[in-house]
């Protein structure tokens, strides 16, 4: 058996973290989550963006989540850049222009 803090008293500042990783997600997660059209047609939508531990949850033991997350912004920044520039230049952006960006 393993106790911690018992003998000091010392247990409020004890923390349960609930870990989790993810599977990898097929390339066409949110096509396959649309093909279901009894599905929230906001599940899978182009306007969502998943990044970080959002879309891959890693266990803290491989020690990469966070360059993960990173690397996710620096492969997300440009798209976001590019549509920003659109929107800025007055044009609307549509879903299709996003869903695109997003791919
Ligand atoms: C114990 C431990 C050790 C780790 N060690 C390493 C390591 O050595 N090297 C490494 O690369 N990675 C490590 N990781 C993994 C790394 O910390 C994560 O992969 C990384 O922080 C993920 O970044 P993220 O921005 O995707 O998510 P997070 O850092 O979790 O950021 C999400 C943010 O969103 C906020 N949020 C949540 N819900 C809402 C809401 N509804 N509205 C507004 N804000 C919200 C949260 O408060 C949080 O600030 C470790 C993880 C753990 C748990």
């Amino acid at each position: 058996m393993i106790s911690a803090g018992l003998m000091t008293g010392q247990t409020d500042n004890i923390v349960a973290v609930l870990l989790r990783a993810s599977k990898r997600p097929s390339k066409q997660w949110r096509e396959n989550l649309r093909r279901n059209k009894a599905a929230d047609i906001t599940e899978g939508h182009p306007r969502v963006w998943l990044m970080g531990d959002a879309i891959h949850a890693m266990q803290p033991n491989r020690g990469m989540g966070g360059n993960q997350a990173m690397q996710d912004c620096a492969d997300i920044l440009p798209e976001l850049l590019r549509l920003s520039q659109i929107a800025k230049s007055g044009r609307t952006l549509s879903t299709q222009d996003v869903s695109l960006a997003v791919k």
